[in-house]
């Protein structure tokens, strides 16, 4: 939290802040994100009613590879602006007495920025959908068949597999 007091006294006046901001985890698109302590500095000036920052977040992200489900560690450092107010609208946080929440501008600020999906790494080759193997890991073979010149082989092991059942 940060006190706005000067600034609204001050109006014009450019004011630094820093501070450091501790994020629960969080589920974003239906994974658990877990955050490092996050760096938040900028700067605040009061117009008005208006306090405004314009701030940069550094914050360390740790997720899971979309394809491997290795553990991601992902660096972001993004820059934001907004807007607070006494009696805020659809794009402006509150003004609280003489404080503004800061981090939670930021919070959603990187939620916005967040990628769609981690990977671990460009060129992950994921797990294989039929054996179940991490194939950074340990390859198999299990989907050259599909792609390979024999594709029948696949659909011989599934009848094979029938008639072993009526046996
Ligand atoms: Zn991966
Ligand atoms: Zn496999």
């Amino acid at each position: 939290m940060i006190d706005v007091s000067a600034a609204l006294k001050n109006q014009g006046s450019i004011f630094p802040f820093e501070e450091a901001e501790c994020y629960p985890p969080t589920d974003f698109r239906g994974e658990e994100l877990c955050f490092d302590q996050a760096q938040l500095r900028g700067t605040f000036f009061g117009a008005d009613e208006t306090v405004s920052i314009d701030a940069r977040l550094t914050v360390t992200v740790h997720a899971h590879c979309a394809r491997c489900l290795a553990p991601v560690s992902y660096p972001m450092d993004i820059a934001f602006k907004a807007d607070f107010r006494r009696t805020p609208d659809e794009d402006s946080y509150p003004i609280v007495g003489h404080q503004i929440d800061a981090g939670d501008a930021a919070f959603m600020a990187l939620l916005s920025e967040m990628p769609l999906r981690f990977v671990c790494r460009e060129d992950c080759r994921g797990l294989c959908p039929v054996c179940g193997c991490n194939r950074n890991i340990s390859p198999c073979t299990c989907l050259e068949g599909a792609a390979g010149p024999s594709p029948f082989e696949a659909l011989a092991v599934l009848l094979g597999d029938q008639n072993n059942e009526e046996v």
